[in-house]
């Protein structure tokens, strides 16, 4: 399951590529684009940005619109077209999509244009790929603010079934008693069964902020998670071990 789609819109290979990877480690649908005439068609394909919009870049194919970007990352310097231009027939379009631009100029004015004109957020190269990463889910969960909530649907996996608004949880039918902790990392778990998650990123999606330490405790939280749900502990079926690389649910 994506946690969002973010376009990349970038002409540095190895940024773009750089924060394609991260992001899709993350469990983001990534698009991406190398200039700004490929990123206007694939705006003007998914409607973010009218196709009369310029007159200069109407061949494009209308017949197939894809889904809308839920986040733009948007490079200033641009071949064809600037960044600049691009965030302005975005927002012209009316389109809220929260959009993160990117420059290699760090000078106040950039900032303060690059706000002016409609991007919610702003980053100076280089820049290190956890803050990219921690602004981006910031941005996505700012903008699901202002969108009514999905209902909160019950989890169920095999034998366990998760109930996240009432924080309860049920192994073959027995109410278990987690601690917030367990909770969340078994919430997180059963939201992506079969992903395989590092200890660093469920150290940094759970404990994030609040915590500075290391992996072992993911790796003793697993152990009293198992001891609650697993069958056999030492034998786990749903907290599986994933030699070299973290964990997976199921
Ligand atoms: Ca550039």
């Amino acid at each position: 399951m994506s946690l969002g789609r973010v376009l990349i819109i970038e002409d540095e290979e190895l940024i773009r590529e750089t924060v394609a990877l991260a992001l899709t480690e993350e469990g983001y649908e990534v698009t991406v684009a190398a200039d700004g005439r490929a990123a206007l068609e694939i705006l003007q394909a998914s409607a973010l940005v009218g196709a009369g919009g310029s007159s200069a870049y109407s061949n494009v194919n209308q017949t197939a619109p894809r889904e809308q970007p839920d986040l733009i990352i948007l490079d200033l310097m641009l071949p064809n077209i600037s960044g600049l231009d691009l965030c302005r027939l975005i927002r012209r379009q009316g389109s809220s999509v929260p959009i993160l631009m990117l420059s290699a100029k760090g000078t106040e004015t950039d900032r303060v244009v690059g706000l002016e004109i409609g991007a919610d957020d702003y980053m100076t190269k280089p820049f290190g790929m956890r803050e990219l990463v921690a602004r981006c889910r910031a941005l996505l969960r700012r903008q699901q603010q202002f969108q009514p909530a999905l209902p909160d649907s019950t989890l169920v996996f095999q034998n366990i079934v998760m109930y996240p608004q009432e924080c309860r949880v049920l192994v073959k039918g027995n109410e278990v008693n987690l601690s917030p902790k367990e909770f969340k990392l078994l919430e997180l778990f059963m939201r992506h069964p079969k992903r395989v998650w590092s200890r660093d990123q469920l150290l940094e999606r759970i404990w994030s902020h609040d915590f500075i330490g290391d992996s072992k405790t993911v790796d003793v939280h697993i152990r009293w998670l198992r001891e609650k749900l697993e069958n056999d502990p030492s034998n786990p079926e749903y907290l599986v071990t994933v030699r070299g690389f973290g964990y997976r649910f199921g």
